[in-house]
């Protein structure tokens, strides 16, 4: 099937000037993946709907880093610019609800939101997100973001020099929390504790940890209490762990399920997508942390990333309707 056809059917509608008509593009979610999607096809004059349910996936998070230009800012402060920016456009409008469902009819996809309203659109950007699951660990999930972060690379550099512990619960990324404890070691602290918690580290990897003067506590964790510079691990029968820092990643599931609904080809959480961010369902394109280009390691999930993806997916899609539009499909697809 050519690339184009999803968006085939509707090459002749005149582009609508109402909201009720169908929209070019539905953006659904306001994260940086969506909102930087939303930008560009409103800047090509495509009229978008962006509908955001804004449930971030960083929302627990005071500051983020290594986005260009505003390393440290707040993700809301980030997301606030995005909406801004958006709300200088009047192609594009922005509705704050959930869609609950959708379906796809004569070229049309058609949204219902949890607030009663329908849209359609003639393509899909999908930028709904992963969700992070809480632990089972009592005391993490309410301080997971703040005084309990993720990610090295995000947060690390706000923990160096401070004494560190790395939490496991999940015995089926054993070897992750390891290696983040032999990362954060060599990077960052001479004091780094690995707990566990019973979960099985492979042998090789215990030697490695140990040459660095990484603890390791195999007692089962019952409870982390206090807040960042002042934590708190509690063991079950062990003595209790003060830190300053801790590092804990959460297991993790895509937030909706709107890509599997509409058929979209998918690989656990992630919507696969070619290097265009189309999915396998012609029209229907996805960017940010559900993304995954088919075939590749598991995506990084930043900010930039999703703003990039954000951003190739909104220029692909307005290229399809484009191409769709000037009926050049026969002409960029030769016959065989
Ligand atoms: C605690 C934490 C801290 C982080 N810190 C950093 C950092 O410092 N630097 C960095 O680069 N990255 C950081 N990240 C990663 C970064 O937050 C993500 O990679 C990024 O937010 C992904 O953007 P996104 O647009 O794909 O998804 P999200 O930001 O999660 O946005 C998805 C949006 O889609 C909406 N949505 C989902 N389903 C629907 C639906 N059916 N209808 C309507 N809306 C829907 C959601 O409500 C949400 O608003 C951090 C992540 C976490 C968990």
């Amino acid at each position: 099937m050519s690339q184009y056809e999803g968006v085939q059917q509707s090459v002749d509608k005149e582009k609508p000037s109402t909201s009720d008509s169908p929209r070019d593009v539905v953006v659904v979610g306001g994260g940086p993946a969506g909102l930087s999607a939303a930008l560009v096809l409103g800047r090509q004059l495509r009229t978008v709907t962006l509908v955001d349910s804004s449930q971030y996936r960083n929302a627990p998070a005071t500051e983020s880093h290594m986005y260009l230009g505003s390393d440290g800012a707040s993700p809301q402060d980030i997301r606030e610019r995005g909406r801004e920016e958006l709300a200088a456009l009047p192609t594009v409008t922005v509705h704050t609800s959930e869609i609950l469902g959708v379906t796809s009819e004569n070229g049309l996809f058609v949204f219902r939101c949890g607030d009663g309203t329908e849209i359609s659109s003639r393509a899909v950007v999908l930028a709904t997100g992963h969700r992070d699951l809480p632990s089972n660990i009592r005391g993490v999930a309410q301080r997971f973001g703040r005084s309990i972060v993720h990610c090295p690379f995000c947060h690390g550099y706000e923990t160096r020099g401070r004494s560190i512990a790395v939490l496991a619960d999940n015995p089926a990324v054993a070897a992750q929390p390891a290696m983040q404890a032999l990362y954060l070691r060599t990077h960052y602290s001479d004091d780094v504790a690995l707990c566990t918690g019973g979960t099985e580290i492979p042998e090789a990897l215990r030697e490695v940890l140990s040459d660095h003067a990484i603890a390791i506590l195999d007692a089962p964790i019952s409870s982390v209490t206090g807040e960042s510079g002042a934590l708190t691990i509690e063991f079950s029968d062990a003595p209790s762990l003060s830190r300053e820092a801790i590092f804990y990643v959460p297991r993790y599931e895509a937030r909706s399920t709107l890509a599997t609904d509409l058929g979209c080809e998918n690989d656990g959480p992630y919507t696969l997508v070619d290097h265009c961010q189309r999915t396998s369902v012609a029209g229907v394109y996805a960017a940010g942390d559900i993304a995954k280009i088919r075939g590749a390691d598991v995506p990084l999930s930043f900010i930039s990333q999703a703003v990039a993806a954000g951003q190739a997916a909104a220029l692909w899609c307005d290229q399809d309707l484009f191409i769709a539009e000037n009926h050049l499909q026969s002409v960029l697809t030769p016959s065989k």
